[in-house]
C-alpha cells in the first residue's frame, strides 16, 4: 500500500520526514547487559553514533538479578574482543582469565567500567515499551525500509533510529508454573519465585523452616534444590511432569559429562534418602493461598489430581523471548523456539550444548524487517544454549554489517574448545555452596557452580 494514495497533509508532512532518510540517526541498542554494552563497544570502535536504553537503574540490571551465582566460563571467555581494547586504552587492567566471576563481578570488573566509557550514550531507567517504523504500522510497504525507527519509552518519550539492536534478554520473562504452557490458575495471584533465588545468602531467611515447593527439571531447579538441602529446616519438595527424574540426574559415573554425574547423584542421594520429597506426573493446574500456606494441584492429562500444601514456591521452568515490543515489525520467527528461522537449527537444544553451536552472525539473525536485529540471549528464543561468547560474535558481525563492511560481517568465528566453555575442575575448586547455572544445556549446565554470597549493593553501586 502507497501512501500517496490516501495521503493527508499530515501524513505528506510525514512522509517528507520520512525521506530524509534515517542515515544522521544513531543505532539503538535496546538492553546494557553483557551483549548490548559489547554491541555499543563495536559501534563505538566503528565510529557509528549509537544509544544504549537500559530499562533498569542500573547496567547489566537483570544479572544484578543473579549477582550471587558464580558463572561457569572463565573470564577470558565472558570479554568481548572490542570492549577489552576499549577498557586497555582508558588504563583498565583485566581480571585472571581463568577465574569463574560471579554475576555480581562480571558488573563490577567489567561492564560498569565498560558502561562507564560511554557516558551518556547509555541512558538507565529507559524501558523501551513499544518499536516501529516511523509513519509505517506492519502493514505498509512501499519506501519502508528508509523510514527511521521510532522507539517508545515507557515515560512517553520517543526516538528515532537507522538500526535496532535488541539486546533485551528473557530474564524478565521466565516461563510458567502451568504446566501446559499457559499461567496456573491462580499463578499470578501467588508469590512464586523464579529460578535461582539466593537460598543460602540474601534471600535465606524465605527458606529457612519453611516448606518449598521447586518446580522444573532443569539445572536450575537442582541447583535450588542442592541449596535448600543445605537448610536444615527446610522441607523440599520436588515437582517434575514427567514419571522420572532421570533426565535430571544424568547418568552418574557413567554420564558423558562427569560433572552433571556428579550433580545428579548427589540430587538423587537426596531424593533416596528422603531429605527431598519428589512428586512426578505432577502438571501444575491450580494455585490457592490457604489459611496455612499455598495449595498447589496438579491435573494430569487424564484428569487425575494431587496437590502439596507449601509455603514457598520456586518455578524453575526457563525463560521465554517477549517480542511484544517489535509486534509491529516484520518478524520471521521459528514457531518452536522464538528465535529466527535461519538460526533455530543451530542452536536447537535437542542436538546442540552451548559448546556445539557454530559461530552466527549478521545472515542467521536477519529478519524480513531491515536493520531490527535481535542478539544475545533473546536471539535464542526459548534454546538454553546460549553463551556470552556467542552473542560477542553475533554483535560483532551485525555491527561489521551496519558499517556496511559486509566481508567482516560475514566472517563469523568462535574461538572455543571443543568441550565448551565450562572447567569444571574450576568450579569445583572454587566450590563453596555447589548450584548449576540455569537457562542453559549441555556441557556448560553440566558444570557445578560455586554460589557465594553478594550483597544488592555490590551489584547495585558498580553501575555507571
Ligand atoms: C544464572 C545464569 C548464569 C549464567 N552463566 C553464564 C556463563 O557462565 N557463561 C555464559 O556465557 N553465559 C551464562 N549465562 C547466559 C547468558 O550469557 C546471560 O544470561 C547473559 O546475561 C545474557 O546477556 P544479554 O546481554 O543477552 O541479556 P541480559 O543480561 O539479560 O541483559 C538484558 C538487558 O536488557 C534490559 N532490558 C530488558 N527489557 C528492556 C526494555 N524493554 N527496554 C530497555 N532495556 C531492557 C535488562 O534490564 C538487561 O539489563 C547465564 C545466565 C544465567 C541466568
Amino acid at each position: 500500500m502507497s501512501a500517496s494514495c490516501c495521503g493527508t497533509t499530515a501524513s505528506l508532512e510525514l512522509e517528507q520526514n520520512v525521506n530524509a532518510g534515517a542515515g544522521g540517526l544513531p543505532v539503538v541498542v535496546i538492553g546494557a547487559g553483557p551483549v548490548g554494552l559489547a554491541a555499543a563497544a563495536h559501534l563505538a570502535e566503528r565510529g557509528q553514533d549509537f544509544l544504549v536504553l537500559e530499562a533498569g537503574e542500573q547496567v547489566a540490571a537483570s544479572v544484578v538479578r543473579w549477582g550471587h551465582v558464580r558463572v561457569f566460563s572463565p573470564w577470558k571467555y565472558n570479554i568481548d574482543a572490542a570492549a577489552r581494547r576499549l577498557l586497555e586504552a582508558d588504563g583498565w587492567t583485566g581480571p585472571d582469565p581463568g577465574r569463574l566471576p560471579t554475576g555480581g563481578e562480571l558488573i563490577s570488573d567489567y561492564l560498569a567500567p565498560l558502561a562507564k566509557l560511554f557516558g551518556d550514550k547509555v541512558r538507565l531507567g529507559a524501558r523501551v515499551t513499544a518499536i516501529s517504523r516511523l509513519g509505517y504500522d506492519r502493514v505498509r510497504t512501499n519506501g519502508r525500509e528508509d523510514a527511521p525507527f521510532l522507539i517508545r519509552l515507557e515515560s512517553g518519550e520517543e526516538l528515532r533510529a537507522r538500526a535496532i539492536i535488541d539486546a533485551s534478554g528473557t530474564y524478565t520473562t521466565p516461563n510458567v508454573l502451568g504446566a501446559s504452557g499457559l499461567p496456573a490458575h491462580g499463578e499470578e495471584a501467588a508469590d512464586v519465585d523464579h529460578a535461582l533465588p539466593d537460598v543460602l545468602g540474601a534471600d535465606r531467611d524465605r527458606f529457612e523452616g519453611k516448606h518449598t515447593l521447586v518446580a522444573g527439571a532443569g539445572h536450575s531447579a537442582a541447583t535450588t534444590l542442592l541449596a535448600l538441602a543445605e537448610l536444615p529446616d527446610a522441607t523440599i519438595t520436588w515437582a517434575i511432569r514427567s514419571g522420572g527424574a532421570s533426565r535430571t540426574y544424568g547418568g552418574g559415573e557413567a554420564d558423558a559429562l562427569p560433572a552433571r554425574g556428579a550433580l545428579g547423584t548427589r540430587l538423587r542421594a537426596h531424593v533416596d534418602a528422603g531429605r527431598i520429597r519428589l512428586l512426578t506426573g505432577f502438571f501444575t493446574h491450580r494455585v490457592n493461598a490457604t489459611g496455612h500456606g499455598v495449595e498447589v494441584v496438579s491435573r494430569d492429562p487424564s484428569g487425575r489430581e494431587q496437590s502439596v500444601t507449601v509455603d514457598q514456591i520456586v518455578s524453575a521452568t526457563g525463560y521465554r523471548p517477549d517480542h511484544s515490543i517489535a509486534s509491529e515489525l516484520r518478524l520471521d520467527l521459528d514457531p518452536i523456539l522464538g528465535s529466527t528461522r535461519a538460526l533455530a537449527p543451530l542452536i536447537d537444544p535437542n542436538q546442540h550444548s552451548c559448546g556445539t553451536v557454530p559461530a552466527h552472525g549478521v545472515d542467521e539473525l536477519t529478519h524480513p524487517e531491515p536493520g531490527y536485529y535481535a542478539v544475545g540471549v533473546k536471539s535464542y528464543g526459548r534454546a538454553p544454549t546460549f553463551l556470552m561468547a556467542t552473542g560477542y560474535e553475533q554483535v560483532r558481525s551485525v555491527v561489521a554489517a551496519l558499517a556496511g563492511d559486509w566481508q567482516d560481517a560475514r566472517d563469523v568465528q568462535l574461538d572455543l574448545p571443543e568441550t565448551g566453555v565450562c572447567s569444571s575442575n574450576l568450579a569445583q575448586a572454587q566450590e563453596q555452596r555447589v548450584g548449576l547455572t540455569t537457562g542453559l544445556s549441555g556441557g556448560l549446565l553440566a558444570t557445578p557452580l560455586p554460589l557465594v554470597t553478594v550483597s544488592a549493593a555490590d551489584g547495585a553501586g558498580c553501575c555507571g
